[in-house]
């Protein structure tokens, strides 16, 4: 067995990417049932008895910190219908190798659960905010919720939660004309708005090229009414593009579906159920669940980690760029066959 330091701080995939980034998809349940990510009926989930528990997921974020990872997302499904969430938010915030612990939330329980997320250590908060209209947010989510997300928001800054964060999912016809109205939203409670291209990830049935609003129609919209929009040089391998207004208010662009950013992509997916993928549009998960039930010690755990992402050559979004006529990434049949398969189990 190979000794950790021997890997340790350079192993790189075959397209030199380090293991950075840990998304942790902590229940692939969900109160919402947005249309780009949830657009079904009836779903398949995780049986519960595998799914990992606080500890079991702490212990292995212990592992990938030894490894490299310094930046940990609390995802889901909607991460604050894990029970205890807090806790395992006190369990990551203790190891030091975590820099960075933040959550991607849809906000509705926010209010309740900001309070302890803050004294438990969460160091940054992410909430998804499509529209300001409460009747279309209504018709996006198929849930009335739009007055509890906005309180989930005003209530994260009361308590201190800091570097607050608006993402947007812009869809064509849907809610392309509220660009201008959410980054006013996002300067009045002073959060950085980043607005997000649909992807046609598992799970987004309803996908298609056409509905995509790109990045450069974002930038067009914006120019037009604020003037020159000037790009912020990037310094990490964070998925937004980032830019500034005249103004100086800054706002972020993750455009995966039409420039895709596979190559510094150091992050990778852990599903609740102990699931390792290296990339959104993985198809194959490693199961990290067995070989901690049956007892592996933490070397074996770490030797197939390593010789896992040594061998990562994953750039899903730059392939389904390359593709001519894209569709939809996944058929609903696949999808009831392997829950895995869809975003809100693996993580967004
Ligand atoms: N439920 C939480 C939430 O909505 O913030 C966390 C999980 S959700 C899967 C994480 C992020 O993925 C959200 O910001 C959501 O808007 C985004 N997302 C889901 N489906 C998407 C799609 N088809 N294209 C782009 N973003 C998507
Ligand atoms: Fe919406 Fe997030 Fe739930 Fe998906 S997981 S349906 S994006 S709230
Ligand atoms: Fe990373 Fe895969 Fe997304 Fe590319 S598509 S940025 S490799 S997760």
């Amino acid at each position: 067995m190979a000794h950790l330091t021997e890997y340790s701080p350079t192993f790189l995939d075959t397209l030199s990417r380090p293991l950075r980034n840990l998304r942790l998809s902590v229940t692939d349940r969900c109160n919402l049932r947005c249309q780009y990510c949830m657009p079904e009926e009836e779903y398949v989930w995780l049986p519960r008895k595998e799914i990992l528990t606080l500890e079991e997921v702490s212990g292995l974020v212990d592992i990938f910190a030894e490894l490299g990872v310094n930046k940990v997302r609390l995802t889901g499904g909607e991460p604050l219908v894990r029970r205890d969430l807090a806790a395992l938010v006190r369990m990551i915030a203790r190891n030091p190798q975590i820099k960075d612990l933040a959550i991607t939330t849809n906000g509705i329980l926010l209010a309740e659960a900001a309070q302890a997320l803050h004294d438990a250590g969460l160091h940054r908060v992410t909430v998804s905010l499509d529209t300001l209209r409460p009747d279309r947010f209504t018709a996006l989510t198929r849930k009335d919720s739009h007055a509890k997300v906005l309180n989930g928001i005003k209530t994260a800054g009361q308590v201190g939660l800091k570097e607050l964060k608006i993402d947007t999912v812009v869809i064509r016809g849907v809610n392309e004309d509220e660009l201008v109205d959410l980054l006013e939203f996002g300067k009045q409670i002073s959060a950085e708005v980043r607005f997000i291209e649909y992807m046609d990830v598992g799970g987004a049935t309803l996908w298609s090229m056409d509905k995509v609003f790109s990045r450069a129609e974002i930038l067009e919209v914006l120019t037009r009414q604020y003037g020159y929009i000037e790009p912020v040089a990037a310094v990490s391998a964070a998925p937004a593009d980032r830019f500034v207004l005249p103004d100086g208010t800054v706002f972020g662009i993750v455009a995966s579906t039409t420039t895709p950013f596979c190559s510094t992509c150091d992050r990778s997916r852990l599903t609740a159920d102990g699931t390792w993928y290296l990339c959104l549009y993985a198809q194959h998960g490693i199961d990290l669940r067995s070989p901690l039930r049956s007892g592996a010690s933490k070397a074996e755990i770490i030797s197939t980690i390593v010789s896992v992402w040594t061998m990562r050559s994953d750039r899903g979004a730059e392939e389904r760029k390359e593709i001519r006529s894209r569709d939809v990434l996944v058929s609903v049949d696949r999808l009831r066959q392997d829950p895995r398969l869809e975003m809100h189990t693996r993580g967004g």
